[in-house]
């Protein structure tokens, strides 16, 4: 079950049980939003949820 190991993803935490939350979704909006939904990865918990990936500030560029 450890099929997606791609390094440097977001580990999102579930709000309700603290696990982890995998994206199961996601939309890309523009440069600066991605949208998507996420899930909790155990299964008695069972919660999903929205989540927004903002960019809020450029901090360098080249
Ligand atoms: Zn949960």
């Amino acid at each position: 079950m450890n099929d997606d190991k791609r390094t440097n993803s977001l580990r999102l935490t579930c709000p309700y049980c603290g696990s982890f939350a995998r994206v199961r979704t996601s939309e890309y909006i523009s440069e600066a939003l991605i949208t998507g939904l996420v899930e909790c990865t155990k299964p008695a918990c069972g919660w999903r949820g929205h989540f927004d990936f903002t960019i809020t500030e450029t901090t360098s560029m080249c």
